[in-house]
């Protein structure tokens, strides 16, 4: 077996705190920002641009990847990582997620200033997938066929894919869904997690000729705290036919005002020597929050998805590139950035591509974004060993904030 983890540094809450990842492609400093490449590829950037800004891993989905081209298409290549030709470390998320949130139309975090919840609830009416005790039967968003996932097929579609670590497959619920609703699908999340291990304890053994596979289980709960805890609880402790979970992935949908007490609550009862995930969490402001509290690694498609539509980040906030006031700007898009973009590109220059429609464009908003999340994060590492994690994070947010 080939994953391990050690803590390096503790920060002065007790929480937050560095460590190292090691997988069988190589090793991941913690805490680290994991760029995500939905369909075994960061969108329109090649994956040596990927490597020289400093990603240290990618993560795929397993649901993409099932859809099209297949998970044998990607076996027989070798695996993710030789399929895309990305040498480093490789994360796929379980599938759960887009089961059941494609077509469903409810976001990762919401912000209760921002949505009205009678939309919310009124697009759950078009869900795409219908859950039950062995797993999720659904529609696939590209055609409209019916799949069915179970924690067994999730499973074998992980161990096909051939990443470094891989999730137990978990049901999404909404902020919306009541405490009673919340309850009964922590069990079955539960259950499933039992599952998880079996099959994959199962498959380890008779894929033994492939490199290991660290699996970690996703802990749900919403914004409840007795629910959280005891997901944290069940899965930290749980374990089955001899193995227990390499990691954790810290899931569901959260409000994000609270995402440092939910990520709080979470760790405090894992068990302190394994991993945590924070899945689908990218924005400065969240990033701190959850170092802060304990999450060591971070995957969200906010600096690609964003790139893409010319918003780019400096250190005094986001801002549109495209906008008009930026046709004349000759400086890069944040003076201090050492991107490939910032040291060789200006505004003006980003500005007319995107209104150009240029393909251009978004590759080179997509490196300086996805730059400028992975130093922040890996400034955070730095900031944790100096023991300043703190007046980093005040020095930073307090720019930032004054702009947006
Ligand atoms: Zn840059």
């Amino acid at each position: 077996m080939s994953f391990d983890f050690q803590i390096s540094t503790r920060g002065e809450n007790g929480r937050a705190r560095t460590g190292l990842i090691k997988t069988p492609h190589g090793e991941i400093k913690t805490p680290a920002f994991i760029p995500v490449g939905t369909k075994a590829t960061v969108k329109s950037t090649l994956p040596d641009s990927i490597a020289s800004l400093g990603a240290q891993a990618v993560l795929a989905n397993a649901y993409h990847l099932y859809l099209q081209p297949g998970s044998a298409t990607l076996d027989s290549a070798g695996g993710l990582g030789k399929f895309m030709n990305w040498n480093g470390p490789t994360f796929t998320d379980s599938g759960g997620f887009q089961v059941m949130s494609l077509g469903a139309g409810f976001k990762k975090v919401i912000d209760m200033q921002g949505d009205s919840p009678d939309e919310m609830i009124s697009s759950n009416k078009e869900r795409l997938a219908e859950v039950d005790e062995e797993g999720v039967t659904f529609k696939s968003h590209l055609d409209g066929s019916i799949h069915r996932f179970t924690p067994e097929i999730s499973m074998q579609v992980q161990h096909e894919i051939g990443a470094d670590i891989i999730f137990a497959f978990d049901e999404l619920t909404t902020l919306y869904h009541d405490k009673r609703y919340q309850e009964e699908s922590l069990e079955r999340t539960r259950r499933w997690a039992i599952r998880c291990l079996d099959e994959h304890k199962r498959l380890t053994i008779e894929r033994k000729d492939h490199p290991y596979q660290a699996l970690f289980g996703v802990l749900q709960g919403a914004h409840y705290e007795d629910l959280r805890r005891k997901a944290a609880r069940d899965l930290g402790e749980m374990s089955s036919s001899g193995i227990t979970f390499d990691g954790f992935g810290i899931g569901g949908a959260i409000e994000k005002s609270r995402l440092g007490e939910i990520v709080g609550w979470v760790v405090d009862e894992l068990p302190e020597s394994k991993p945590r995930h924070l899945l689908g969490i990218g924005e400065p402001t969240d990033l701190f929050e959850g170092v802060e509290n304990g999450a060591d690694t971070f995957d969200c498609v906010a600096p690609t998805r964003e790139a893409r539509t010319s918003a780019v980040y400096s250190n005094s906030g986001r801002f549109n590139v495209s906008g008009g006031s930026y046709r004349k700007d000759f400086n890069p898009i944040e003076s201090s950035c050492e991107c490939y973009t910032c040291k060789n590109y200006s505004r003006a220059y980003l500005n007319h591509l995107f209104r150009s429609k240029e393909i251009l464009g978004p590759t080179l908003a997509t490196i300086h974004n996805v730059h400028f999340i992975v130093n922040l994060v890996s400034q955070m590492r730095s900031a944790i060993e100096a023991d300043e994690f703190k007046e980093f994070k005040d020095a930073f947010l307090g720019n930032y904030s004054r702009s947006n």
